[in-house]
């Protein structure tokens, strides 16, 4: 049975600790300590790590887990020069690890480095799964900043996500969901899947859970930035732009705009 764990480190990060037949991975360790406490705690051995992209706050924790665990091999994206890296991945790749197949994206946006990795299968009981560990792409209603690249890569990168399966769990690596959704009902105000999801989420973060994993349904749902072909969607970023838009990545540029200063 594949187990998925959040590790909550610095403020509102969470590095992600699977564990199947007996191997366990590390996603995105952005700081050390809580990740090797857990993993002494629960008397584990790491075998894998994935990196996603370069942020500080996804690759500081990787050296002094590599010093404390030598066996532990580090698979990051190769569009930049992550530290320990072993494997470098540049997105197309499909491998196994872990009785587990991987596919990694190349999924630009946020960084240009930034890559994904999803794994699909059965479990135990036969049910089908999807789980994609996306770094800082796509986030519980929201997505990341844009800091490098176009509004067409990231658009077109968060469309390939929302492509999987409406059961797709997706493991982003932040606790933003609230923040989110408050400038997803700006953008929206009468989605009542939003106005669900903030009841969900406040009872949630009360007490003290996470409020991710998501999923591509729940995203597709209520998320704006998969969502601009919405007319209140459209109808948002012409009003904040002045202008009419022709194409999703035009709305999806100008909502990213609007989210940085709201
Ligand atoms: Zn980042």
């Amino acid at each position: 049975m594949l187990k998925i764990t959040p590790i909550p480190i610095l403020q509102d990060n969470y590095v992600w600790l699977a564990q199947h037949q007996g191997k366990t991975l590390i996603v995105d360790p952005g700081e050390a300590e809580p990740v090797i406490a857990y993993l002494k705690q629960h008397n584990l051995t790491p075998d894998y790590m994935f990196i996603t992209h370069k942020h500080w706050d996804h690759v500081t924790g990787i050296a002094a887990i590599k010093a404390a665990y030598p066996e532990c091999v580090v698979y990051a994206t190769g569009h930049h020069d992550i530290p320990c890296c072993e494997v470098a991945l540049m997105g197309g790749e499909r491998f196994e690890l872990m009785g587990l197949t991987w596919d990694v994206w190349h999924t630009p946006g946020h960084t240009l480095d930034h890559i994904v990795f999803h794994t699909q299968g059965q479990d135990d009981n036969g049910i089908n799964f999807n789980h994609l560990f996306s770094g800082d792409n796509i986030f519980a209603c929201g997505c990341g900043r844009m800091f490098e690249g176009t509004a067409e890569q990231f658009h077109d990168s968060l469309q390939r996500i929302v492509s999987l399966p409406a059961t797709t769990k997706i493991y982003c690596t932040h606790e933003y969901t609230q923040a989110n959704i408050n400038f997803a009902l700006h953008v929206e105000p009468n989605n009542t899947y939003t106005l669900h999801r903030q009841d969900v989420s406040s009872e949630q973060r009360a007490n003290g859970l996470p409020t991710v994993p998501t999923t591509v349904g729940d995203e597709l749902k209520s998320n704006p930035f998969v969502r601009c072909n919405a007319p209140d969607v459209v109808r948002a970023a012409e009003h904040f732009s002045g202008k009419v838009l022709g194409k999703p990545e035009e709305v999806f540029a100008v909502i990213r705009k609007m989210k940085d200063t709201f």
